[in-house]
Parts: structure tokens; C-alpha cells; sequence
């Protein structure tokens, strides 16, 4: 199980999205350097360019299920998906939580992952990528995107979850300010991904806090029923 610790020499690749016009349909820089995938993280229905029939979204319960995937309209539960099949679009729905979007250009997989505090408690990132390596990937080989997020400008915890967070990801992991403890779940999961074995050139960090932007839905902000959606899939 990885620690989280961020090994020394390893930097962290923060990287502007590329948007798509006036819109908050964004894409990784990394991810959209492979033309065998499309990918995004949206705030729109009809941004859905044309898959929103075929898009498995699973019911997202905060745990740390990884479940691959073969065929369209299914019916999931879990928080991360895979899948090696062309045209089926996998994708996680979040407002604050982590999007984190995968691809392994050698073996052809792609995943989609909803890491929230206890999803990322209990490493759903490291999960998710080790499920990859158990249909074929390396570690080495696979690209990870990570999407818009609450950052630890605005995801204040509790004492009880900052317990929690120093137990499995060390001191470095919170951050305290005028006695209030502040978590980057984007850093805790990027940094879990790199103790997995990910190259830092491989990560591509999206550096935007969802309640801090109004262009993005936010739970803490207020918003109950509206989610972002990501997706990726093979073409
Ligand atoms: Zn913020």
C-alpha cells in the first residue's frame, strides 16, 4: 500500500487545461496529446458531444471499488472504472471530489475515478491503477489526468478527519492555518499515484479549485444536485 509521501526529486506537473472557447469543458494537455482517446471534465450536459446515451456513469458511493467494464448501458456500482474496449465511454461525476481520468497508450485501457476524502483514505488511485496492471498494464506506462477539485484553499476538516489524514498520508498531508486544518485531496492522490510507480511526467495536475471557480459545480459552494461530469474512452 503506498504511504502517499512524495519521493524526493519527483516534480509535480501543474498544467493549465486546454478549454474549449468560452466554456468549462476542459481537457488535460497531457491526455490530449493521444489520438486514440477523447476526454474531458465537463460541467454541461450537452458537452457530452454525443455519447451521453452510451457514458457509463456508475452509483458513486465513496468506497473503493474498481470495476471494469465491457459494454454500454450497464448498470454500476462503484467509484473507478475501466475498460479496454473502443466506444464505451467511462466517466464519474464529482463537485469537489477528485476526477481522476487514465490511459495506458501500450495496452490500451482507459479509467475513470471518483476519489472523494474517503476514497482516497482508503487509495482508491493506487486501486484503480493496480487494476490496470492486473489486465495488462505497467505501472510505467499508464498517464493519469487530474481533474478540477477542492484545493486546500477552501477544504477545511474536522479534527477526527485530520486524524485520519496524518495517520495514512503523514503531517505534510494537512495543512493548518489560524488553527484550521486544510487538506489538497488533488496532491494526496497525485502523490499516491506517484508512490505507485507513475513517472511525474506522466501526471498531469490540473491546478483548479471547483469552489473557488464558479464555472464548476461546488458541494461546499452550494450546489446539491448539479455534478461535473468526466469521461474518457477508445476510439
Ligand atoms: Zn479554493
Amino acid at each position: 500500500m503506498p504511504t502517499g509521501r512524495q519521493e524526493s526529486g519527483n516534480l509535480l506537473h501543474e498544467r493549465s487545461p486546454i478549454r474549449s472557447g468560452m466554456t468549462t469543458m476542459i481537457q488535460s494537455a497531457l491526455l490530449s496529446s493521444f489520438p486514440s482517446i477523447r476526454h474531458a471534465f465537463t460541467v454541461k450536459d450537452h458537452m457530452l458531444n454525443g455519447i451521453r446515451d452510451e457514458l457509463i456513469i456508475p452509483t458513486q458511493t465513496h468506497d473503493d471499488t474498481v470495476v471494469s467494464v465491457f459494454d454500454t448501458n450497464l448498470t454500476v456500482v462503484s467509484d473507478g472504472l475501466l475498460t479496454a474496449i473502443s466506444d464505451v465511454p467511462i466517466g464519474v461525476v464529482t463537485a469537489d471530489c477528485v476526477p481522476l481520468l487514465l490511459f495506458d497508450p501500450d495496452k490500451h485501457i482507459v479509467g475513470a475515478v471518483h476519489a472523494g476524502w474517503k476514497g482516497t483514505l482508503k487509495h482508491i488511485a493506487y486501486k484503480a491503477v493496480t487494476s490496470m496492471v492486473d489486465l495488462g498494464s505497467s505501472f510505467q506506462s499508464i498517464r493519469a489526468a487530474i481533474g478540477p477539485a477542492i484545493k486546500s484553499c477552501c477544504y477545511d476538516i474536522p479534527p477526527d478527519r485530520t486524524q485520519l489524514f496524518i495517520e495514512k498520508f503523514g503531517t505534510k498531508s494537512v495543512i493548518k492555518s489560524r488553527g484550521i486544518n486544510y487538506i489538497d485531496l488533488q496532491k494526496i492522490n497525485y502523490q499516491q499515484l506517484l508512490s505507485c510507480g507513475l513517472s511525474d511526467y506522466h501526471i498531469d495536475l490540473i491546478p483548479e479549485c471547483t469552489k473557488c471557480n464558479d464555472a464548476y459545480y461546488s458541494y461546499r459552494r452550494g450546489d446539491r444536485d448539479k455534478r461535473m461530469v468526466s469521461y474518457i474512452y477508445l476510439v
